[in-house]
């Protein structure tokens, strides 16, 4: 049954990235041994948070010797299957799409794009690095190179048919920078992209600690006057 995705990715998994970044960077910098305290000064997460978020992706360490980095790492990267290759497909090769095909940070982390596929013919290129097929070659190109991963970047009103063919072909997992709630079944997973929204809740926290800046100035004056 079709209903509104509701796979939203968990704030502990997000905590993941987070630590994983302040770890790759501790081994930049030699560091062999952490402990919960030093990652929470690192990533202004509390220790105990730390701790249950370990527990809940199965990390283990020694709390009192500190945390390996580097099995640490090791740990992480198997939570996201960093161990093998992942081939994805994008659709929609226009300004978006074409920027992500050409991201080769995907590739460093074992996600390969290895096809596109545009609506416009004159979009339409077999014979290059990353070629860009018609729709009609969607399901051959999924099964030959057995993708679970697709990434849609097509307008908006294209995106829940993209979708659906998407879904018919056995794709699994969909990351959506369309600014459309997509309807998918249960087994599906959707993560929707907007940087707009992204955009929208900075500028929601700039506003706040402006607001409670003026607000602390405010009381301060009113303390240093005499009246
Ligand atoms: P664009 O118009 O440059 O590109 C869209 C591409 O999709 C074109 O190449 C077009 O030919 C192709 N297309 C249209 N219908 C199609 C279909 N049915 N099947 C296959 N291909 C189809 O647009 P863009 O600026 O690249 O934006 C793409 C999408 O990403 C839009 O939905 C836009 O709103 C969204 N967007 C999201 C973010 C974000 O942060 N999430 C940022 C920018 C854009």
């Amino acid at each position: 049954m079709k209903r509104f995705t509701k796979h939203t990715v968990k704030n502990s998994l997000k905590r993941i990235f987070l630590y994983r970044a302040s770890l790759t960077r501790m081994k930049l910098l030699g560091v062999e041994k952490i402990y919960s305290y030093t990652l929470s000064d690192e990533t202004g997460v509390t220790p105990d948070q730390i701790r249950k978020d370990f527990s809940e992706f199965g990390i283990t360490g020694n709390k009192r010797g500190g945390y390996d980095v580097n099995d640490l790492i090791d740990k992480m990267e198997k939570i996201f299957h960093r161990n093998k290759d992942h081939n994805l497909v994008l659709i929609g090769m226009g300004n978006l799409g074409s920027a992500l095909s050409k991201y080769n940070k995907f590739v460093h982390k074992s996600m390969n794009i290895v096809a596109t596929f545009d609506i416009d013919p004159f979009k339409q290129k077999i014979r290059s690095d990353i070629p860009v097929y018609s729709l009609s070659r969607l399901k051959e190109i999924i099964d030959r190179f057995k993708v679970k991963v697709a990434i849609i970047a097509v307008p908006e009103i294209a995106a829940q048919e993209i979708a659906d063919d998407l879904i018919k072909t056995g794709i699994k997992g969909i990351i959506n920078f369309a600014p459309v709630l997509l309807k998918t079944p249960a087994d599906v997973i959707v993560n929707n992209v907007n940087l707009c929204d992204e955009l929208e809740s900075v500028i929601y926290y700039v506003h706040n600690q402006m607001k409670s800046d003026s607000a602390k100035n405010l009381e301060q004056l009113y303390k240093g006057t005499k009246y």
